[in-house]
């Protein structure tokens, strides 16, 4: 079996990767497994340019065929923001509900008609060397709620509708997201990258 390290410490993220690789003749690893590895600092301008960031540094310091997925919440009221920057989008170390409650602060006054948003996900993935293979990405298009509702997932999923469900992702079955997720669909075209790597 292939290792493939998977960039990242965000618990949900890793979770979610590895469920949708399981199957795989891979021994599929994360950061939270090498504790010691310093944190990679992601100045990219784009997610595309983070991912390739992400991969390249961890793939350097471990010797091993890695994939990094930067990812990320567009809301249409805020000019597509913050994108990019949602993991820091309340500040640095904030914290997931300190996230959700700036987003409802922002759009209080935004009807739900207007409260479209997307969720983006690249995945980039290289060898041991470093060496760019490739990279994908999906989207997953959806409305802002205008209060937090259920618990599964991770992040901005409390408060991200799927109109065809009128659910949030934290109130849909994680099969569901597992499907129609914007991780999932980038997953997809990766899992095709991957079998011209192994
Ligand atoms: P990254 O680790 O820099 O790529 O930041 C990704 C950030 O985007 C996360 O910390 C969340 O704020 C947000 N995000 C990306 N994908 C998801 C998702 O599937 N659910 C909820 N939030 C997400």
């Amino acid at each position: 079996m292939r290792d493939l390290i998977v960039a990242s410490r965000n618990k949900g993220k890793v979770r979610e990767i590895k469920e949708l690789l399981a199957g795989l003749p891979l021994k599929v690893t994360s950061l939270l497994d090498y504790p010691h590895l310093p944190e990679v600092v992601e100045d990219g301008k784009t997610y595309k340019a983070n991912a390739l960031i992400k991969a390249t540094t961890v793939a350097k310091l471990l010797g091993k065929m890695t994939m990094a997925d930067d990812s990320g919440i567009e809301v249409k009221a805020l000019g597509w923001a913050p994108g990019i920057y949602s993991a820091r989008f309340a500040g640095e170390g904030a914290g997931e509900k300190a996230c959700n409650q700036k987003l409802f602060a922002m759009l209080k006054n935004v009807p739900i008609s207007q409260r479209q948003a997307r969720y983006r996900c690249v995945i980039a993935l290289v060898d041991g060397h470093g060496k760019e293979l490739g990279m994908v990405q999906g989207t997953c298009s959806g409305l802002i709620s205008k209060g937090e509702r259920g618990s599964n997932g991770f992040g901005f999923d409390p408060l991200f509708i799927i109109p065809r469900y009128n659910k949030t992702f934290g109130e849909l079955d994680v099969c569901i997201k597992a499907k129609i997720s914007h991780r999932a669909r980038a997953l997809v075209k990766f899992r095709r990258l991957l079998e011209n790597a192994l």
